[in-house]
This record gives C-alpha cells, sequence and structure tokens, in this order.
C-alpha cells in the first residue's frame, strides 16, 4: 500500500469528477517539517505552537521562539504555514504558569480567551512570529474563538504587534492573513461581518465535534460515542461550508478526522476544498479522493440522509467499497 501512496505523492488529490482539493499537513515540531516534502503536502495547515512550550521547563525567549519560526519557514521552502497561537489550557498545561482550578477545563479558560486577558505572552509570540518573517508572507490564526470580538481583539493585538515592529525598524511581513478556528458552535452562526472580517477559517473538528455532541473528547466512555458521519453533524458542517461559500470566507478543516478516508470524502462531497491532517494521512486520503465522484457521492449521502438514518457511514461504506 505504501507504494501505491508514493506513486501519486507528487500527483494532485483530484477527484473522478475533476474537483481539486487541497491537502495540506498538520505539525508542531520541527521533525515534523520533513515531511513536507515526502508526504507530498502543499503547506502546513495548522502548526500547533503550544507543543514547543509544552516540551520545555521553562517560558521559551522571543529570540527562541523567533528563531524556531524562522527555522520552520525556511524548511516549508516558501510553502504555506499556518501557525496557530498558543493554545493551552484544558488538557494542554504549562509546568511553569500558573495552574488554575476549574470544574471543566475544557469549557475553562483556555487559548485565545487566555490570550486575551493576559495578553504578554501572545504579544511576545505574535512579535516572535513577525521577525520570524522577516519581511516573507506570515498567516497566523487564533485557536478557541467563540464570538467575533475575540477575534476583532486578538487582531487589535496582531495590528499593535506590527506597529512596533515597524517603529523598531523590523521589516513587516511581504503578506498577511489572519484566520480564526472554528471551534465552538457559537461561531457557525455567528453574523456575517465575522465571516468577512476574518481571512479564513479552519474547523477544529476535534473540539467543534466534542461541543456538539457535549461529549469529552478525552473521556473513554463517550469519545467515540458519536459518529462524524452522524446526519446532524455532517448537516451542521454543511451549513458552515455553505455560510463561508456564500460570504467568501476561506475554509479548511484541519480536525483529525480530515485525516480518515472516509470522512474526508464526505467533506470534500459537502464543499470542502482543503483538508490538514497528520502527514501519514495524505496517501490514503488522497487515493480515495482520486478514485471518488462526488456528484456520485453527494447523490449517495442525499439519499441516506433522506431515508432517516442516524449516520450515513454504512452508505457510504457501501459506495466507497472496493475504493479504500
Ligand atoms: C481541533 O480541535 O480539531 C484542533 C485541530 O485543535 P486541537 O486538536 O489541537 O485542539
Ligand atoms: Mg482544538
Amino acid at each position: 500500500a505504501q507504494e501505491r501512496y508514493t506513486s501519486i505523492r507528487d500527483k494532485p488529490a483530484e477527484t473522478l469528477c475533476g474537483t481539486r482539493i487541497a491537502m495540506h499537513m498538520n505539525a508542531g515540531l520541527m521533525a515534523d517539517l520533513p515531511s513536507l516534502v515526502s508526504s507530498g503536502a502543499e503547506g502546513v495547515g495548522l502548526f500547533r505552537t503550544e507543543l514547543q512550550f509544552l516540551v520545555r521547563s521553562h517560558m521559551p525567549k522571543r529570540a527562541e521562539l523567533s528563531e524556531l519560526y524562522a527555522r520552520v519557514m525556511d524548511a516549508s521552502q516558501g510553502m504555506r504555514v499556518v501557525f496557530r497561537t498558543l493554545d493551552i489550557g484544558s488538557d494542554k498545561v504549562l509546568p511553569y504558569m500558573k495552574a488554575v482550578n476549574e470544574p471543566n477545563p475544557a469549557l475553562g479558560w483556555r487559548a485565545v480567551r487566555v490570550g486575551l486577558d493576559k495578553p504578554g505572552v501572545m504579544r511576545m509570540q505574535l512579535q516572535a512570529l513577525i521577525r520570524a518573517a522577516a519581511g516573507r508572507p506570515l498567516s497566523v490564526m487564533f485557536p478557541f474563538v467563540a464570538q467575533r470580538e475575540e477575534y476583532t481583539a486578538a487582531r487589535a493585538e496582531m495590528d499593535k504587534a506590527l506597529e512596533r515592529e515597524r517603529i523598531l525598524g523590523h521589516p513587516l511581513p511581504e503578506s498577511l492573513e489572519v484566520g480564526a478556528m472554528l471551534e465552538t458552535p457559537s461561531l457557525a452562526f455567528a453574523p456575517d461581518s465575522f465571516y468577512s472580517e476574518v481571512d479564513f477559517l479552519s474547523i477544529g473538528g476535534n473540539d467543534l465535534k466534542q461541543f456538539f455532541f457535549a461529549a469529552d473528547r478525552e473521556n473513554e466512555l463517550v469519545r467515540r460515542r458519536y459518529d462524524t458521519l452522524n446526519v446532524s453533524f455532517l448537516t451542521f458542517l454543511e451549513g458552515i461550508v455553505n455560510r463561508c461559500t456564500a460570504l467568501g470566507t476561506p475554509l479548511s478543516f484541519c480536525g483529525e478526522d480530515a485525516g480518515r478516508p472516509i470522512e474526508a470524502a464526505c467533506f470534500a462531497a459537502i464543499g470542502l476544498r482543503t483538508l490538514s491532517m497528520r502527514p501519514a494521512s495524505i496517501g490514503p486520503v488522497k487515493s480515495i479522493l482520486r478514485r471518488t465522484d462526488l456528484v456520485e457521492l453527494q447523490g449517495v449521502i442525499h439519499d441516506a440522509r433522506s431515508s432517516g438514518v442516524q449516520s450515513v457511514r454504512p452508505a457510504v461504506m457501501e459506495y466507497l467499497r472496493g475504493k479504500l
């Protein structure tokens, strides 16, 4: 099977009906970067910056971070890398930050909430990213945005960081895109102005699904209870895709489900055109996409939904049988 994937490494993820799906990879450590070339990914759709904080025993300095991000950009050879700002709290606790005791950490003080309430670290990180870019294009996204104002406030921090760097005489990025992760159901219903304001959105399916079904992604008793291809969730995702299409907001999906071939094919069928996944999943996902006709698959999903099933998975698996 591995050979089969090698043979399609440099071929596009193009479906039988001629639709191109952009394949990006998720990363978080320097060690992940060689996979960018070996996997055939077109860029890094999610760089989880917290991993660099989690592997240390002390808060990294700005110069260290800046050097690290520059190395990541060098290794990506001009391909797009989307840096996600620090996503800590919940299951990711930094040993050198004062722990807060929360009854429900997944619903608690985490990610951009911490970044906005205690902006010191986020400011340092934004500054390090601008310096690392050193005049190259820069893509940044904020995790766990739950309402428009949080994005606006985080973006204002970015504008302030740019202004500071300009005054200090550092080169500004040649181009800058600032996006948000869509990982709380609230954002699916945010006002149109939010969709116009963000430069792009990326669905964090791991969190989005946990909050949609109210089922803790860390809890073995419930984490596999609800199917991603459950009709309710698929309909919800389709609504997000349709809003982004209508409002011209670039959208990707970067949760673990993007790397599962059956799920990925269904995401393409409901209109997603950019998927970001762990490097090892790129071959298998590309392979299934290249043998799928999205129009046929849309028909299969439509018929399954109309028949009242809970999940479209059995029908989709039947259709994909022999293509896996
Ligand atoms: C997600 O929630 O889907 C996601 C990509 O972020 P993380 O898994 O790091 O929470
Ligand atoms: Mg998440």
